[in-house]
């Protein structure tokens, strides 16, 4: 470098430097205060021998010495290397006054500077001379960054990026601007484990350096909150320096960074207050730089500005995910409203005609919801309503979608892989509309009506395919409600078979409703003897179905029907009390010591609440619990035995009987027989049947007995027809014996007559 000498403003020295340039500068130097006042540098150059001169302002904007330099090169030590070649043949090609040129120098104490260097018109004293001002327009780039940042974000708002691209390139632009080498942003995500993690979703850096490796490590990686810089940035909302990343022990996790020798790095979190008040921290953005640089003091105010249009950009995203849902979704019900599910049904009929699949639309209808509105208000309604569309949710197969088209009308697009079972769906769709829905203490109850056609039998528009089950619901309205259409269009056999079926099972469970209501049922008693004591020891109580026509329903066919819905529990809840109002009869009349068995079903075993609602119960017809013995079967018992077993053992604390039905039937092994909460078991008619030709069925009921009786378990036998089985089972010691061969089933009365004198 060259000695300082005695002007002003520049160090300078003469020796070897062309006499032009040295006077040059002389004559067009102006004081050092003045240039630092009006913020710019000078500069001088020779074309010919291609010396410089800078003035101290322009050498402190460029990092090097004031003065004279023998080569322009040594004044662009600190230029980016992207610019330095622009530079020099802008430079060498003696530029015009009018055109000027920005370029970057970078260095470990300010990080990296935007300077434009402007030619003045030539002197006519110097006429050979390049000279002209240095001036650092840093500021005015930062604001072209935060306004192209800006841009970039409304580009993606726009939707012409994805999320990616935009903050892809913001991070680019961040870099270029800045000077970073590396630049990502982590996103918060939930862990499998749903603890928050943060994740290096999308990373840029310098082409020319090789970061793969620093990349590859960083995107596998997930820090939790504390973790690493990044987490701990995330974790404090505060921005945060590294000035050496390779002795820092909070880069432990990424270890690269040594081999990609990056070096210094500025990590601030983005966040943003939500319209709600809360305060939210969409993620965290990192640069890094291959330099050693140290705290930059515009880099603060910079990043809380990039940081607040990335989280304007994560609320504005919020905003329309928002907007996109009101837009979409039923704000009653929140399932899809009519126009979307309109889009969706229109979807599935392009991907199945691509795909040449089918698919089928259900059109549902609940009746009588009107006097629901009209009787109990239009709360009342809601609530049936939203149950409804949560039932009809819950019930959707995989793939499919639920809308709500309006009123009381919805509709579920059924998939292709769930067809098969449409039938199935459709039956329990009928159900959840007439299961009661509770409203203030009041059960409300409605039915629904569907209409089903399928792509593209029916149609292959949405219209058409709508129009086809609006039809087809309407035939079911107009035929008595609560039911099921398939457009005739799409039924083939098979369906048309079902749908026969399941229309008269539906009809049976809306008759069943009407029965329960209507008086329908009935009991008639059926006794258990004693034949040892030839007393009456107990009647069984089964149940009947006198329709209004006067028909006779058996239990066999509507129990199983009953028990698929809520009814059973209605049913279940009806015969005990009609089964102790009459033994209370039968014991204040002459059966003094009689017990009643009662059939149960599971779903009746199911609520924990039975044991102190049967208690209640017995105790309101002046009855003790033992007068009482519920039946149940194995299979209801295997079905859920961790919710029935509980049950059992409560009601037996009780001093409830209960008896198991039909037993050999089912698969109870003999272990956990021993463990049971019973007293007593019936053997089941199959094995009393056959008594006396089959030795086995012999062998099976001589065990029965001896187990019952090592058990302490009173042993009953069903179904004795004949003479000759109860001979046999008097012989196995099986003394408890009800069929038709001692009595029938027959009514309270009858009872009464028919045994006088008491069991
Ligand atoms: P279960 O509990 O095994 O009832 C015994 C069935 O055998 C009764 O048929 C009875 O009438 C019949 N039975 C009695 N003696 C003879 C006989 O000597 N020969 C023949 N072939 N049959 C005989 P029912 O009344 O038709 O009841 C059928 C089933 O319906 C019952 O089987 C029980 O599981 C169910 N059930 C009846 N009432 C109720 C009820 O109130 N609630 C529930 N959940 N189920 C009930
Ligand atoms: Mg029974
Ligand atoms: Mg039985």
């Amino acid at each position: 470098m060259h000695e300082t000498a005695g002007h002003a403003s520049l160090a300078l020295r003469n020796a070897g430097i062309s006499p032009r340039l040295s006077l040059a500068v002389r004559q067009n130097t102006a004081p050092a205060v003045l240039e630092e006042a009006a913020a710019f540098g000078r500069w001088w150059f020779d074309p010919e021998t291609s010396q410089m001169a800078l003035s101290r302002a322009a050498a402190g904007y460029l990092h090097v010495e004031a003065g004279f330099h023998d080569r322009m090169d040594n004044c662009f030590i600190a230029v980016v290397l992207d610019d330095l070649l622009p530079l020099v043949s802008y430079l060498s090609g003696r530029p015009h006054p009018s055109t000027s040129l920005d370029f970057r120098v970078i260095s470990a104490v300010d990080g990296l500077h935007w300077l434009r260097m402007t030619p003045l018109p030539a002197d006519p004293a110097h006429p050979h001379m390049v000279s002209g001002i240095l001036v650092d327009i840093t500021p005015i780039k930062h604001a072209s960054m935060r306004e192209r940042l800006g841009f970039e974000l409304t580009e993606f708002l726009g939707g012409s990026h994805t999320l990616g691209d935009a903050i892809t390139n913001v991070i680019q632009l961040i870099c270029k601007n800045l000077g970073w080498d590396w630049g990502a942003y982590w996103s918060t995500e939930p862990s499998p484990q749903g603890a928050t993690r943060l994740a290096c979703k999308y990373f840029w850096h310098q082409p020319e350096l090789d970061l793969a490796s620093f990349g590859q490590e960083s995107s596998s990686i997930f820090l939790a909150p504390g973790e690493g810089l990044v987490g701990s940035v995330w974790k404090s909302g505060k921005p945060d320096w590294v000035e050496d990343m390779v002795n820092d022990l909070r880069f432990s996790q990424r270890t690269n960074d040594r081999e990609c020798r990056l070096w210094s790095g500025y990590v601030f979190p983005v966040t943003y207050v939500s319209a709600d008040g809360h305060q939210h921290s969409p993620g965290v953005l990192e640069f890094y730089s291959c330099l050693s640089r140290q705290q930059e003091a515009q880099l603060p105010k910079l990043s809380a500005t990039i940081g607040a249009l990335i989280a304007q950009m994560a609320r504005r995203l919020e905003h329309q995910a928002t907007i996109l849902h009101l837009a979409q979704v039923d704000e009653l019900t929140g399932l899809s409203n009519r126009s979307h599910f309109y889009e969706l049904v229109t979807q599935a009929c392009a991907m199945s005609a691509k795909a040449k699949t089918s698919f089928a639309l259900a059109f549902i209808d609940l009746d009588r919801f009107k006097p629901i509105n009209d009787g109990f208000g239009h709360e009342a309604g809601n609530v049936v309503l939203r149950e409804f569309a949560y039932r009809l949710r819950d019930l959707a197969p995989a793939g499919a979608s639920v809308g709500r088209l309006g009123g009381d009308e919805f509709a579920l697009l059924i998939p292709g892989d769930a067809m098969a079972n449409a039938a199935g769906l459709v039956e329990d769709i009928l159900r959840a509309a007439s299961t009661p829905f509770a409203f203030e203490g009041v059960e409300l109850t409605v039915s629904a009506s569907v209409g089903v056609s399928t792509y593209p039998q029916c149609g292959e528009t949405c219209p058409a395919l709508l129009q086809s089950a609006d039809a087809a619901m309407y035939r079911i309205k107009n035929n008595g409600r609560n039911g099921c259409c398939f457009d005739s269009v799409s039924s083939p056999n098979a369906l048309a078979q079902q749908q026969s079926s399941i229309a008269q099972r539906l009809q049976l469970e809306t008759d069943l409703h009407h029965a329960l209501q209507g008086d329908e049922f009935f009991l008639t008693y059926q006794p258990i003897f004693n034949t040892f004591s030839q007393r009456m020891d107990a009647v069984e109580a089964l149940i009947r179905w006198r329709r209004a026509d006067g028909t006779l329903v058996p239990p066999d066919v509507f129990i199983p029907i009953a028990e698929q819905s809520h009814l059973i529990v209605h049913i279940g809840k009806w015969v005990v009390s009609r089964a102790c109002r009459d033994l209370a009869t039968l014991r204040a009349a002459h059966f003094k010591d009689l017990k009643v068995h009662v059939n149960m079903a599971a779903s009746e075993f199911a609520n924990s609440a039975l044991p102190d609602e049967l208690q209640a119960q017995v105790a309101a017809f002046g009855l003790a619990p033992h007068n009482l013995s519920l039946e149940l079967t194995e299979g209801m018992l295997m079905k859920r035995p961790d919710q029935v077993i509980p049950v059992m053992r409560a009601l037996r604390q009780l001093g409830f009987g209960i008896s198991l039905d039909d037993f050999g039937m089912g698969h109870s092994s003999l272990a956990l027989l021993k463990n049971l909460p019973i007293s007593s078991l019936k053997i089941d008619r199959s094995f009393v049947r056959d008594l006396s030709q089959q030795r086995n069925d012999r062998a099976i009921v001589k065990t029965i007995v001896d187990l019952g009786r090592h058990m302490e378990l009173e042993v009953i036998a069903e179904g004795v027809e004949t003479a000759a089985q109860l001979e046999i089972l008097q012989q196995s010691g099986c003394s408890l014996i009800q069929g038709y061969l001692l009595d029938r089933p027959m009514a309270l009365a009858d009872l009464l007559t028919k045994y006088p004198a008491g069991g």
